[in-house]
């Protein structure tokens, strides 16, 4: 069934003059993972940002698990082109917070904590600073925060954006491991068609302007190897 539906969802900005994205539709059953492509400024960011609840539809809905989307909620997580641990926490630190502002009691704090920095390989730097990392490995510390609150949905936008050609290939791989053993359904925002093609089972493509679905390809040989 579908976990996340957008039904013709329109966003416009400077006082209506301005259309970010134009009456737009999409369907995504569970455990999806969707590539949204396009050029730069297609509107794509903005139709994520909409069913995380960090922007509101101009008109139309959006529903996720069968509830109209009102804002943020630990339902739909979040990964950013830009690391966003915090500096004064260690790596096991920041993932274990991220879920005690959710109310998980210590004892499973520590374990999912522990099984999250085990499943994107930081267990060697789990007691480092966000300081003492590379790049790559600050992404590893948001993925692992943002899984071990148990979304349903994850919402990556550039996830990789901001890493060198070799570590992006690394955390390409790592993650299509993890949405193998996690099972999520997932929206990725990119520029970069190779990645949606390594890690989606259907590709998005955006008009350039304004923002309209072109095309909407199903990989079929990426599902039956799933
Ligand atoms: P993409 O993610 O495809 O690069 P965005 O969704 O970020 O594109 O933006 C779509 C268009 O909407 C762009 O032209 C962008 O400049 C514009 N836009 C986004 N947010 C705002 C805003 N808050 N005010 C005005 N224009 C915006
Ligand atoms: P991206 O990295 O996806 O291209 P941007 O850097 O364009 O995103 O946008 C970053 C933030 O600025 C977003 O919150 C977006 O909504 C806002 N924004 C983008 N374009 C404009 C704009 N033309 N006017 C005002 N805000 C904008």
């Amino acid at each position: 069934h579908n976990i996340i539906s957008v039904n013709d969802v329109t966003k416009t900005y400077l006082g209506g003059t301005f259309t970010a994205v134009d009456n737009v539709s999409l369907n995504i059953k569970e455990g999806e993972i969707v590539a949204f492509v396009g050029p730069s400024g297609c509107g794509k960011t903005t139709v994520m940002r909409m069913v995380a609840g960090l922007e509101t539809p101009t008109t139309g809905g959006i529903q996720v698990s069968g509830h109209d989307v009102q804002g943020p909620g630990p339902d739909r997580g979040m990964i950013f082109q830009a690391y966003t641990s915090f500096p004064w926490l260690t790596a096991r630190q920041n993932v274990e917070y991220g879920i005690k502002i959710l109310g998980v009691p210590a004892a499973e704090r520590r374990e999912r904590a522990q099984k999250l920095l085990e499943e994107v390989h930081l267990i060697a730097a789990a007691d480092k600073y966000p300081a003492e990392l590379s790049g790559g490995m600050k992404q590893r510390v948001a993925i692992a925060r943002t899984l071990a609150q148990k979304p349903e949905v994850l919402l990556m936008d550039e996830p990789f954006g901001a890493l060198d050609a070799q570590v992006r290939w690394e955390m390409q791989e790592m993650m299509v491991e993890i949405m193998d053993v996690e099972k999520k359904t997932v929206i990725m925002v990119t520029h970069d068609i190779q990645e949606a093609i390594y890690m989606a089972d259907r590709i998005v493509f955006y008009t350039r302007t304004p923002g309209r679905i072109k095309e909407d390809v199903y990989m079929d040989f990426k599902q039956g190897h799933r």
